[in-house]
């Protein structure tokens, strides 16, 4: 079926410039990057190929770059590792209320476990206040973690800002980057970053492979444990196939960057601009600006965004809410919550993330589509009555 897939910041399809890369390796260059013989030096040639291309793209250098298994391992290892390696000298983490689960529950996690967390809340745009995150820094305070830009509602943080508050009290700055790295320009060093997580299946290569961006220098154990891989840092046969996939990706996203971004960033706000045209009632979550180019985020009052995914999706077109419901909780989003949002109009919101696949022609086929669902939906809907009366 011809579908149309709205869905980018939730996976990405696999490009074939990058699909073509992989091939080899999964046949006659199927070696082990441990093993000595000939196609086995060809995958560790590979593999160290790859390293160089991530460290390019966020200004690193590749003996900083270390391959996980996903953005979530990144994160759990940043966390956990340096939480572990710098426990004697405190045990104060600070990290903010819209993180990713992948770093929202491991700060948890150890919350529980003999450390202490500070979650800053944002404003209504979904920004941290740099003059809150400054007061909460205490002498036993081990490590800042903050995301790049959030996967949501797409909202930007004052990274370099960040980093130059945590570089100035020596303080360890993580930032999960999975959303932002390929879709915007980032140097470690001029940012003042530590340590940076990112994910290969959210730039048009497969799922399951990740990578850590550890600072030189950085205090920090490793928690996946076993053989030598990755400098002794992380254990486990590399996947090869998802690393060159992943290597050959964020170098084509960084070759393409600006103008990638222009395009997203129009097709954003055609879409933005129709929408609120057409429909009356909404309401765009996230910063006006300072987001991410293919991030679009709406709360339709009145109605539940569950049922507004019901509808699209008999038209075959694919998009995501905020409520958590598909994973059985009937909680909505802790990201809407934070920026001050009422359960109703968390509940009523709707997700479209663009990708490099997407074309004007699709913003207009959902310009089209969507009124009518929203008016249908509405039409039943006893709150939309109550609120006319
Ligand atoms: C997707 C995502 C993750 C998790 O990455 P996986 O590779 O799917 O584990 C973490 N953080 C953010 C912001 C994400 O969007």
């Amino acid at each position: 079926m011809k579908y149309i897939y709205f869905d980018n910041a939730g996976t990405t399809r696999v490009r074939p410039e990058v699909r073509d890369v992989i091939l080899p390796y999964l046949d006659e260059d199927f070696g082990n990057p441990s093993a000595i013989y000939d196609i086995a030096r060809k995958s560790k040639k590979a593999l160290e190929t790859a390293r160089e291309k991530v460290a390019k793209a966020i200004g690193a250098s590749p003996d900083e770059i270390f391959f996980t298994g996903s953005g979530t391992e990144s994160d759990n290892w940043a966390i956990k590792g340096v939480a572990e390696a710098n426990k004697q000298k405190g045990k104060h983490i600070i990290t903010s209320a819209i993180e990713h689960h992948a770093v929202l529950n491991t700060c948890e996690y150890l919350s529980k476990n003999g450390y202490e967390l500070t979650v800053l809340p944002v404003d209504e745009y979904g920004i941290i206040s740099l003059e809150d995150l400054e007061k909460a820094i205490r002498p036993d305070t081990i490590l800042i973690s903050v995301m790049f830009a959030n996967n949501e509602i797409g909202t930007i943080q004052p990274i370099a800002e960040i980093g130059k508050i945590a570089r100035n009290h020596g303080v360890y700055f993580h930032t999960d980057a999975v959303q932002a790295v390929g879709h915007v320009k980032i140097n470690v060093n001029e940012m003042n970053i530590d340590l940076l997580s990112l994910s290969a299946h959210k730039m048009y290569a497969p799922k399951g492979t990740g990578a850590l961006y550890i600072r030189k220098g950085t205090k920090i154990k490793p928690i996946i444990h076993g053989g030598g891989q990755e400098r002794n840092r992380r254990a486990g046969t590399e996947n090869l196939i998802g690393i060159v996939a992943l290597g050959r990706a964020i170098e084509l996203l960084t070759e393409e960057i600006d103008a990638e971004s222009e395009r997203l960033t129009g097709l954003r706000q055609k879409l933005i601009t129709g929408v609120f045209k057409d429909i009356p009632h909404v309401r765009l979550n996230g910063h006006p600006e300072k987001r991410l180019p293919g991030n679009v985020n709406f709360s339709f009052e009145y109605i539940e965004g569950e049922s507004i995914l019901l509808m699209l999706d008999m038209k075959g077109i694919y998009a995501s809410s905020g409520s958590a419901c598909t994973s059985g909780s009937l909680d909505p989003s802790h990201v809407l919550l934070a920026l001050g949002l009422s359960h109703a109009t968390a509940h009523g919101s709707l997700r479209i993330t663009l990708g490099k696949f997407n074309t004007d022609e699709d913003v207009d086929i959902l310009l089209n589509e969507l009124p009518p669902i929203i008016k249908k939906l509405r039409d039943m809907s006893p709150l939309y009555e109550e609120m006319k009366k």
